[in-house]
């Protein structure tokens, strides 16, 4: 085809996903029509999912690849419990991961409240049955050691509690004091934003220069890649704004995720103090500050942006996640490697995938303008080619039309 005068990327990766339920027409539509021709699913409806990457794969669905983990690994009291399976040992921790990889898992997700020993004992099944660890870094574990042990990619953050000089008072502290048990038990739901924020502030409060610097050389040298989710910590910290807006994009949401996306009504978001609030702030502008800081010393990062989180778009924030990284001082080039070729060396698929070559698969998006002179022009998408299938911009059109019309179904 004639690509005079246009721009042509590789296709791009959410390596921080969840479909909302079974996966369909809606997000696959909206996920390739923003040129998002690969997700990383962090936990959701296990067997859809899996059954939705087949089908994909093997073409008879049209949507991204999909890389997914299945159920999340958590401690005793999961976070998702419907969403998710428990191990209390080692030797739990061991059966689990086994399961993992027999029932068709891409990648073992863990969760805050897995147990020291049963992590040690998991990050060294994955090993042995060749899947990577990935996702959060539990309260019971040094960050230093998460990295150090092999977790792959770690989620939402960029290691505040590991550069901090306390992170050892804080772990121990989490022994003690069980927030979530005690704001169920006395059903006041404040108790958690209140003590997330004291926490963090503390942590925060101990910024060391130096130990961020350590752990950072950590996660390089152990190819322990961050994946911030810009966009969900912007979303949360300000949601209060982000919700009075008129968003074009809110007629692909459906009317009953939309409905937990108010600020007083979602679970995320109504119990918020303004302590928090002013606490979130505060993080947010620490995090963005720590990104380039971090990517001197050779830290690796992803896109990844958290979908079903308030304000969270399937396909179109991670052009948001893009542009955050930029505003936090990565060149557009940077930013556009964090979804295309950081994500396919990730997932050991550089050889098919994340640069635009002869060799590669065709999954490639025509931009109207230059990405490198502004990373917004991501967003001005001429066409996708998906696996050498083309999609011209009136395809896209009818593509985000079907999208909407499964919304109102
Ligand atoms: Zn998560
Ligand atoms: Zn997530």
């Amino acid at each position: 085809m004639d690509g005079s005068g246009k721009f042509v990327i590789p296709g791009l990766w959410d390596m921080h996903y969840h479909f909302e339920g079974a996966p369909g027409i809606r997000e696959f539509n909206l996920l390739v029509a923003n040129g998002v021709l690969g997700v990383r699913n962090m936990g959701g409806a296990a067997k859809e999912v899996f059954r939705a990457r087949e089908q994909i794969a093997s073409g008879q669905e049209l949507g991204p690849q999909i890389v997914a983990c299945g159920p999340i690994v958590d401690g005793p009291n999961p976070t998702n419990p419907p969403i998710s399976v428990s191990v209390h040992d080692p030797q739990d921790a061991r059966r689990t991961v086994r399961s993992l990889k027999a029932m068709g898992a891409d990648c073992v997700k863990v969760h805050d409240g897995v147990p020291l020993d049963a992590y040690l004992a998991m990050a060294a099944e994955v090993k042995k049955v060749k899947l990577p660890l990935v996702g959060h870094v539990p309260v019971r574990v040094p960050t230093i050691q998460a990295a150090n042990s092999g977790q792959r990619s770690i989620e939402h953050q960029i290691g505040f509690r590991g550069a901090s000089t306390v992170e050892d008072e804080v772990m121990e502290s989490e022994k003690t004091n069980d927030v979530f048990a005690e704001a169920m038990r006395t059903k006041n739901f404040r108790l958690i934003p209140e003590s997330i924020a004291k926490k963090g502030n503390y942590i925060l409060d101990h910024f060391s220069d130096q130990r961020a610097h350590e752990l950072y050389r950590a996660f390089a040298r152990n190819g322990t890649y961050l994946d911030p989710t810009l966009v969900t910590d912007r979303a949360l910290t300000f949601v209060d704004e982000i919700s009075k807006q008129a968003d074009p994009r809110l007629k692909y949401i459906p009317a009953a995720q939309r409905e937990w996306w108010n600020p007083e009504r979602g679970m995320l978001t109504r119990y918020r103090t303004p302590a928090y609030i002013a606490f979130r702030k505060r993080q947010f502008k620490k995090t963005l500050q720590q990104i380039p800081v971090a990517h001197r010393v050779g830290v690796m990062f992803l896109a990844g942006t958290d979908t079903t989180i308030p304000f969270i778009y399937p396909g179109f924030s991670v052009h948001d996640e893009l542009a955050l990284f930029v505003q936090a001082g990565l060149t557009p080039l940077e930013a556009l490697q964090t979804a295309t070729i950081n994500p396919a060396k990730f997932l050991g698929l550089e050889q098919s995938m994340g640069t635009v070559q002869p060799g590669r698969l065709a999954s490639l998006v025509l931009l109207d303008a230059d990405p490198l002179k502004d990373i917004h022009n991501t967003t001005k998408i001429f066409a996708v080619i998906i696996r050498g299938k083309l999609l011209s911009r009136s395809d896209l059109d009818a593509m985000l039309k079907a999208a909407e019309t499964a919304v109102r179904k």
